[in-house]
C-alpha cells in the first residue's frame, strides 16, 4: 500500500493520520510491504484500529447574522478554487453576516486571463462580497515568485481589511501537485502569523494600519489528510452549484454539460431523471450531482464527494476542513496558577 493510499483509507476509517505510525500502518493484505519493512505479524494487526486523535466538530447552519461585523477573506490561486472546494462554507459564512472579499493570486494566463478575471468578479458578486482582489502572479509559476513579496502583500491586506477569517488551501497538505496552490497556502499561513506582530513591516503603522492577524482559518485540499471540521452545507449546495456555474472559462461547471448530455440522450431516445426537465435544470443538476457527488474525483479532483463527506455525520451535503481557531485557544497561564498556589506572605 502506498503511503498516500493508507492516509486516505485511514481518514475514511477514522484512523490516526501520522507519519510516525507509518510503520504500523500496514494492513494484512500488504504482505509485500510488510516483508519489505521487515515487520512481523504483530506489527501488522491493528492497523486500522487507531482512533482519530483529532476531534471532528460538525458546524451546522445558524440563524440570524452571528458573524456581523467580521471580515472574511477567501483566497484562491485560480478562479475555480474557492467555488469548487469551499463554495459551500463561503456561502454559509456570507449568509451568516460576514463582510467578504475574494483574493485571486494568479492571472490565469495559461488560460483565459480576462475571462477568468470576469468569472472571479462574478463569483465575488454572487456571494455578496465587497470586492475581488487580484495579485496577478504567473499561472502555474507562482513558485518562481519570491515568497517574501507574496507575504508582504498579504500582510498588508490582512491589516488593511482587518481580516478575521480566511478560507484557503491547506499549507500542510502533502500531496498537492499544483505549485500555485501550495505556494499560495504557505505564504498565507506565514503572513497570517506575521501580520499580528509589531516586528514585521512597522512602517505600516505609520500609515495608520495596526497589527492584525486573522484568527480563524478554514483550510481545504483536494486530498485532505486532516479534517477536523465538517461543515453542513446542505442549505447552500444549490448556491455552491450556482457560483461554480459562473466559472465559464475554467472548472467543470459553466460549460452547459448538463443540457448537452440531456440533448445527447434525447437523440438516443433516453432521459436521465436526475437531470430534471429543462435545460436550465439539467445544467444545474449535472454540476450538483455529478461534480459534487457521483463523479467528483474525475470532474473536480476531490477525493471525497460532498455527499460522502457528510454521510458519517448524517449530513446530506458537507465540506471538510483543517480548521484552526485562535479564538478557542485557552492555554492556561500556568505561571499565574503557580503563583496563586505557592506565593507566601513575605
Ligand atoms: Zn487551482
Amino acid at each position: 500500500m502506498k503511503r498516500k493510499d493508507f492516509l486516505k483509507n485511514g481518514l475514511l476509517s477514522g484512523a490516526l493520520v501520522g507519519s510516525s505510525l507509518l510503520a504500523n500502518a500496514i494492513t494484512k493484505e500488504d504482505n509485500k510491504d510488510g516483508e519489505a519493512l521487515n515487520l512481523d505479524k504483530s506489527d501488522k494487526k491493528n492497523v486500522l484500529e487507531f482512533k482519530n486523535e483529532v476531534d471532528v466538530i460538525v458546524e451546522r447552519p445558524v440563524s440570524g447574522k452571528p458573524h456581523q461585523g467580521k471580515v472574511l477573506l477567501a483566497i484562491q490561486a485560480h478562479s475555480d478554487d474557492i467555488p469548487l472546494f469551499a463554495g459551500g462554507v463561503v456561502a454559509k459564512l456570507m449568509d451568516e453576516g460576514y463582510t467578504g472579499y475574494l483574493l485571486t493570486m494568479t492571472n490565469d494566463d495559461k488560460g483565459d486571463t480576462i475571462g477568468n478575471r470576469i468569472d472571479a468578479e462574478n463569483v465575488a458578486k454572487a456571494y455578496g462580497m465587497k470586492k475581488a482582489y487580484f495579485f496577478n502572479y504567473p499561472h502555474h509559476q507562482m513558485d518562481s515568485v519570491q515568497n517574501q513579496e507574496i507575504k508582504c502583500r498579504l500582510i498588508y491586506l490582512f491589516r488593511l481589511l482587518k481580516v478575521d477569517t480566511i478560507v484557503c488551501w491547506d499549507p500542510w497538505e502533502h500531496y498537492e501537485e499544483n505549485p500555485d496552490h501550495y505556494t499560495t497556502s504557505r505564504a498565507v499561513e506565514a503572513a497570517r502569523w506575521m501580520a499580528g506582530g509589531a516586528a514585521d513591516y512597522p512602517e505600516h503603522f505609520d500609515s495608520g494600519l495596526t497589527r492584525h492577524s486573522p484568527r480563524v482559518r478554514y483550510y481545504f485540499s483536494r486530498d485532505q489528510q486532516r479534517i477536523n471540521r465538517i461543515v453542513d452545507i446542505t442549505k447552500y449546495i444549490d448556491k455552491k452549484t450556482e457560483v461554480n456555474m459562473l466559472n465559464v472559462t475554467k472548472g467543470p461547471a459553466g460549460q452547459g454539460y448538463g443540457s448537452k448530455l440531456k440533448a445527447r440522450l434525447a437523440a438516443e431516445g433516453k432521459v436521465l431523471p436526475i437531470l430534471g426537465n429543462t435545460d436550465k435544470e439539467a445544467d444545474h443538476n449535472w454540476v450538483k450531482h455529478f461534480v459534487f457527488d457521483i463523479d467528483s474525483k474525475r470532474t473536480n479532483f476531490s477525493q471525497l464527494s460532498n455527499k460522502t463527506l457528510g454521510k458519517p455525520y448524517g449530513i446530506e451535503w458537507a465540506e471538510g476542513f483543517h480548521y484552526i481557531s485562535d479564538l478557542e485557544d485557552q492555554t492556561p497561564n500556568l505561571i499565574e496558577k503557580y503563583i496563586k498556589e505557592n506565593a507566601k506572605p513575605k
